[in-house]
């Protein structure tokens, strides 16, 4: 190839090189990677290490932990204003850097797997193996944002330490992407950002905000300072506690929040629990405990979910682009968010209640268990009989129930680790169709809600694989204490 026979053309970090010969581009592929050690100066040595520190995992078990602290924002016309700018902004720069590591991640496909017409030889894979092709980093992208700024002085109103959050944020979904790919999971490539899913942006460290809290007798008054945005009214509903790490503003539907991250003591253990559970998540009810308790699905959710249907509906008949639209969907957003947060209130208060109770608390995991239980809801649609209202509530919005279970497990072992108890997830596969008496398999259909077996057992059948999953547990945990004890 000559030399004048190529057109470089820039691509973000990845430089490729057409091959012009037969005027189309058969596509050969070069890389221009730059050494990593060519970082600007100032990245350097602490500031890099600081940079990390930010991200760094919270470290469990140590006396910081980190807790969030969430109030409502009242912006005035011109600070909403710029509140949305940042924050559509953002999503734009979100969309701009995903697009550029998508064309560089379809690009590396493609180059795999190039042949030579001429001879037949699989140019490109050498190439890459050559050339070392990696896909696009979150410093290259990092470094780009001083040229976006001058090209875009839109950006220059935004704190920078915000717009690099958002490369970060990026660069977490596509290690996420990556690590369930080598996983042999099937992972959905991540996915350009909507309105309505880019709700937040975040200052990742002491720069670019000051909150101020003003006593006034019972009063307390606290107002926010975001540079080049001004200064809102917060909300202190609750006293905020320990130093603040991170600052996330986010909008939900018409309705401003802050959440501050905190660093905070941990906080005195809860005395040891006497007693363990086991417990099994499902459709029927939220949870079934393996003392035979269960948690139902909160009540209220199946209004809120009428309510979105109909508004839904409401929404199919307005033309596109009219304001009456525009309401309509703010008025399913609005839905959303209130199922949401009656579903926050609802898991707060029974993992709080499991928490205080129960020393040893083990779930199935969810991961595994999805698989196995995915024909539930739709078996019971299907017209079988099924006692105890698992019919009715099989109509239940399975990615809601979905959403449910993970929060749920979520919230339980954050507070588990606060209060120093020990929860651990199990795989549930067969907890249902082993008899918790004596360990024989017991085959059941789905529709069949009752347990009994030769040796005498009779049990709900999710109670039966709770008993289950506490027994796996307390295995898992057993396994566990003696390497513990020698380390
Ligand atoms: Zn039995």
């Amino acid at each position: 190839m000559a030399e004048e026979d190529l057109i470089r053309i820039r691509h973000g970090a990845i430089m490729y090189l057409w091959n012009m010969e037969n005027g189309s581009p058969s596509g050969f592929l070069l890389t221009c990677w730059k050494p990593s050690n060519s970082l600007p100066e100032r990245m350097h040595g602490q500031s890099i290490q600081k940079l990390f520190g930010y991200y760094g995992p919270m470290q469990q078990g140590e006396k910081q932990m980190r807790k969030a602290f969430k109030y409502r924002l009242y912006p005035n016309q011109t600070t909403e204003k710029r509140l949305s700018f940042v924050l559509t902004r953002c999503r734009e720069l979100y969309n701009a850097a995903l697009s550029e590591r998508k064309d560089a991640y379809q690009l590396h496909q493609r180059s795999s797997c190039l042949v030579n017409p001429e001879t037949g030889v699989v140019v490109a894979a050498t190439m890459v193996a050559n050339m070392r092709v990696r896909h696009v980093s979150y410093y290259e992208q990092k470094r780009d944002l001083v040229e976006i700024k001058q090209l875009r002085e839109d950006y220059q109103e935004i704190a920078s330490h915000v717009l690099q959050d958002v490369l970060m944020r990026l660069k977490r979904a596509f290690d996420n992407f990556f690590r369930r790919l080598a996983q042999g999971e099937h992972p959905g490539f991540p996915r350009f950002q909507g309105r309505a899913r880019y709700d937040s942006f975040m200052y990742p460290d002491g720069a670019g905000w000051k909150l101020l809290v003003e006593e006034q007798g019972k009063k307390i008054k606290g107002t926010l300072h975001l540079t080049k945005i001004g200064q809102i009214k917060v909300k202190l509903h609750r006293p905020l506690e320990g130093r603040i790490k991170t600052v996330t503003i986010k909008r939900e539907v018409d309705q401003w929040f802050v959440i501050f991250s905190c660093e905070v003591e941990a906080s005195e253990k809860l005395e040891l629990g006497y007693e363990d559970v086991g417990i099994d998540l499902g459709v029927t009810h939220l949870a079934t405990l393996s003392n035979g308790e269960m948690i139902e699905h909160p009540r209220h959710y199946r209004k809120a979910q009428k309510t979105l249907e109909k508004r839904q509906q409401a929404l199919s008949h307005q033309k596109k682009g009219s304001h009456r639209r525009e309401r309509a969907k703010r008025r399913i957003g609005k839905a959303h968010r209130k199922i949401a947060r009656q579903r926050q209130d609802f898991h707060h208060k029974h993992s709080r209640q499991l928490v205080n109770r129960y020393q040893i608390i083990v779930f199935e995991d969810i991961h595994i268990g999805n698989l196995t239980r995915r024909p539930k809801p739709k078996q019971d649609e299907n017209g079988k009989s099924v006692p105890n209202g698992a019919a009715a509530k099989g109509g239940l919005n399975k990615s809601i129930l979905d959403a449910g279970w993970g929060a749920f497990v979520g919230m339980c072992s954050v507070k588990a680790a606060w209060a120093g108890r020990t929860l651990i997830k199990v795989n549930p596969q067969f907890t249902s169709q082993v008899c918790s008496g004596c360990g024989q398999v017991r085959t059941k259909d789905l529709s069949e809600r009752w347990h009994t077996c030769d040796c005498g057992t009779e049990l709900d059948r999710d109670v039966n694989a709770a008993i289950n999953i506490l027994a796996r547990g307390k295995q898992v945990l057993a396994r566990k204490e003696p390497t513990s004890g020698t380390a």
